[in-house]
Order: structure tokens, then sequence, then C-alpha cells
């Protein structure tokens, strides 16, 4: 009968649903009526349930009129293993089956009863794995990084959303990733039961793509539903991308609607975001958007300092503040650096000197020595239109001095890692939209007026040496 039932289905539904979810299930018991099937995991039961059972039902009552109810169970595969963020692995994604297969999270500790109704196994499945590393108590606080700080613990002790969302903003490598995992951590710490859910905006995207993809996009929303707090970093990668960010941006509303806090991270500011609708970029500002701002000389000496101690290396005080002046760009790579360091010592089995270190560091420091500042790009550029650099900042507005600015606007955007806002300060004072707008005309000027193509060309070449 079963066979028969099989065949049927299989005649019925496409190749694609038929693999990912029928072919899965397996034959439970029969009982006054009730007949159980079962499938792996709770992600694939509420699907079935939902989508299939009346067809089910239905076949099964052809074969055997005594079939009155059909229910389907969860009966875990025997083999558990941990996957990593499943969307990210391309062997899983390229894989005719879906992602929702059996890669089982090991369940995770809870106080209270799971609520039968949520669809638990989506949620775990959808965990993804913060470092460890990235805690609270690992974040070394100064000025630049101070008020994300305080805002990211708030958000990790208050039990309802404070700020929804927490918008999270800064340059690479200054510390959004390592301040949402510590806000994991800390909630799971807490209060294991709350279903916290960290994801990269990647994952994210590419989980919608697979729905898609796998006509399954019911099941991709509810994922999300029982989630207690959602964390998406580093959000612009989804900006532009139409239709997941129509979904994001759904799921968004809905979270915060229900009030689930959310968190979020991006390289720019709501305001900068390109393509997105300015409703949804008032909606991301609507809570608390905090900005980590470039460290200083004492954060950067700081962070070394509390690395070094972890590690229980030993550098000497000179060396970590000849590391702290001269890779000031981010703190992956102060840390990288520290690492070489440190590795080196090891290896040769002798201390550090400031000589070694320069030596083991030397394309570290000459590609930092290279970097590009705004006040290069003002000194190259009014050099250039031979006007004065005070005309960088200052309101005159005509033509002459307007568009060398815009120029130099345009290279600060495109050679440094400067926000918007950044950069509007450094040119008296001016709003980040000016800055936009210059950027744009440039842009536009580049491919219309030959003229300002090559000085553009002209002055990258030179100010990249
Ligand atoms: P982002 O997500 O902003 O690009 P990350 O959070 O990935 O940056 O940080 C890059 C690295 O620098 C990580 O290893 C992180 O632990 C470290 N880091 C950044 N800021 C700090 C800080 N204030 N204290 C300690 N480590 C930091
Ligand atoms: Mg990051």
């Amino acid at each position: 009968q079963w066979a028969r039932v099989q065949e049927r289905l299989q005649a019925e539904v496409s190749e694609k649903a038929y693999s990912t979810w029928l072919a899965p299930l397996t034959l439970g018991d029969y009982r006054e009526g009730r007949l159980r099937l079962a499938l792996p995991t709770r992600f694939m039961r509420d699907w079935v349930s939902s989508h299939y059972v009346d067809r089910l039902r239905a076949l099964w009552q052809r074969e055997n009129p005594s079939v009155r109810t059909l229910e389907i169970v969860v009966q875990p595969p025997i083999v558990v293993r941990r996957g990593p963020e499943i969307a990210d692995s391309p062997s899983i994604a390229a894989s005719p089956r879906p992602a929702v297969q059996p890669v089982v999270a090991p369940p995770m500790p809870r106080t209270g009863p799971p609520a039968s109704r949520t669809p638990e196994r989506s949620y775990d499945d959808l965990l993804g794995q913060p470092d460890a590393r990235f805690t609270f108590d690992g974040f070394v606080v100064g000025k630049s990084n101070e008020f994300a700080y305080a805002a990211a613990r708030r958000v990790a002790e208050s039990e309802t959303p404070t700020f929804n969302p927490l918008f999270l903003y800064g340059g690479v490598g200054l510390g959004k990733t390592h301040l949402m995992h510590a806000i994991w951590h800390a909630i799971r710490e807490r209060e294991p039961q709350r279903r916290v859910l960290y994801l990269s905006a990647e994952t994210f995207v590419n989980r919608f793509i697979q729905a898609l993809r796998a006509k399954n996009t019911i099941s991709f929303k509810e994922q999300f539903r029982g989630v207690d707090v959602l964390m998406v970093d580093d959000v612009q990668f989804i900006c532009g991308k139409d239709t997941s960010q129509e979904e994001f941006f759904h799921t968004f509303n809905a979270l915060v609607d229900q009030h689930k806090q959310i968190v979020l991270s991006s390289d720019k500011a709501p305001q900068e975001l390109d393509g997105i609708e300015d409703r949804m970029r008032s909606r991301l500002s609507h809570g608390l958007v905090a900005d980590i701002h470039a460290t200083t000389y004492e954060l950067r000496l700081g962070i070394l300092h509390s690395k070094i101690e972890r590690s229980k290396a030993k550098v000497p005080e000179r060396v970590l503040e000849f590391l702290a002046h001269k890779i000031a760009s981010n703190v992956r790579e102060l840390e990288g650096a520290l690492n070489r360091v440190i590795a080196h010592a090891t290896l040769v089995g002798r201390e550090t000197n400031l000589e070694t270190a320069q030596e083991v560091l030397h394309d570290v420091l000459r590609a930092a020595d290279r970097r590009i500042s705004i006040e290069e790009i003002q000194l190259r550029v009014s050099q250039h239109y031979n006007i004065k650099i005070s005309e960088m900042h200052s309101p005159r507005r005509s033509r002459s001095v307007a568009r060398p600015r815009q120029v130099a606007m345009y290279l600060a955007k495109i050679l440094t890692q400067c926000s918007l806002p950044q950069i509007g300060r450094k040119f008296g004072n001016r709003d980040h939209t000016t800055v936009m707008h210059a950027v744009r005309k440039i842009e536009e000027l580049k491919v219309t007026d030959g003229a300002i193509g090559e000085d553009v060309e002209l002055l990258k070449k030179l100010l990249q040496g």
C-alpha cells in the first residue's frame, strides 16, 4: 500500500518537492484508524503537515478506507552532527537536497517546556555559531566605542526590547561583529530559553535564494517566527538586492511589531544605505543608532595589552606601542600584526625587539604607511586645481572651488574607509547628503565630461603612489 501511495505522490508533485519532503517519509505505526508517518526533523514535519497531509490522507484512504486520521511525527535520524552555518556551505547549497535536510543540531538547553506549535527545528537549523572569544569581557572599551558598547550591554541585559532596532555601524574591523556575538553570549547565559538568532546578511540572502529555488518561502518566513532576538550582521549587503531586501524588511517589520528585539550592524549609517526606501531608512534609525568611531592610540594599546594578557606571550612594551602607533586603521589588522610578532618570537625562541618586529611586519607596515588620508587628498586636489587648501573647508559655492571640492570628496569616498558623515566633517562640517551628492555628481561627470574624468584618474594615480 505504502509503495502505491508513494508512487501516486511522486506522480503528482514536482520531482524536487518529492525528493525534499516526501521521499524521507517513513511508515510508522497504525492503530484504530490512526496512521503515523515519520520525518527526521520538526521543520520538515511542520512543512509536510501544512502542505501535504490532506493529500496524503486521501491517497491512503483510497488504498485503505479504514485510515481515518493521518499524523506526521518527528523521528530524528541516528547520525547527529553539528553543521556550520548551513547556507554558507557551498557543497550543501549545491546539492539537490535542500539545506533543511537532516543536519541536526544538538538540542539546546531549555528551561521551560517548548511550545508545541513553534517550529523549533527550523530555529536550530538557523543557529549560527558565535565566536566564543567575542564576549563583553573580551571587548576593550574606549572613547570611540563606549557608546556602542553601552547600548549593546543594555540590549543584552533587558528582557524586553529597549531600542528597537539597535543599529550598530562603523568601519571595517572596529568591533561590530564582536559586539553582536557578545550580546548573543550574554543573553544565552542569563536566559538560556530565549531564542537569539545571529546571522550574517549574506547568510540571510543565501537562505532566501535557496528557499525561492525550492519554492518554500513560506517556511523561510516561519523560521523567523519563533525568534526572540534577531541579529543580522552587515545589512548593507542586503541593500539593492530587491527581493531579498523586501523579504528582510518584511521580517524586520513583523518582528518589531511583535516586540521582538532586533540588532543590526552595517558599515554605513542608515541614511547612507544605498538603494532602500526612505520609509525603511527611517524605520532603521527609529531605535538607537550607535556608531563606532576610528580607534584612538590609547584604545589600540589597551587592546594589545588585553590580547597579550590572554595569550600569556611576552612582548616588550615598546613593541606594543610601536604597533599601536603604526597600525591604526582597524583592530583586525592590529591583532594580525600582534599574532605574527608572537608567532615569530615563539618559533625563533627569543623575545621580540623593535627591530625584529619591524622586519616581521615589513609588508603590513608598508601598506599602513601608504594609506591615504583625507588631508592628503585635499592637498593634492587643491594643488592640482591651483586653489587654496582652505577652500576645501570654505562655504563658497562658486564653480571654480565647488567642483574641486567635489572631486576631493569623491576621492575621499573611494580611496579611504571614511563614511560620508566623516568625510563631510572634514570638508567644513558639511552634511553627509552634500557628500553623497558630490560623489554622484563626479561619477556622472566622469562619464560625460572627459576633462573631469582625466583629472580624477590622474589624482588617483598620484595619491596611490
Ligand atoms: P567588524 O565586524 O566591525 O568588521 P570585528 O567585530 O570582526 O569587526 O572585529 C575585528 C577583530 O577585532 C575581532 O577579532 C575583534 O575581536 C577585534 N576587536 C575589535 N574591537 C575590539 C575591542 N574594542 N576590544 C577587543 N577586540 C576588538
Ligand atoms: Mg563584521
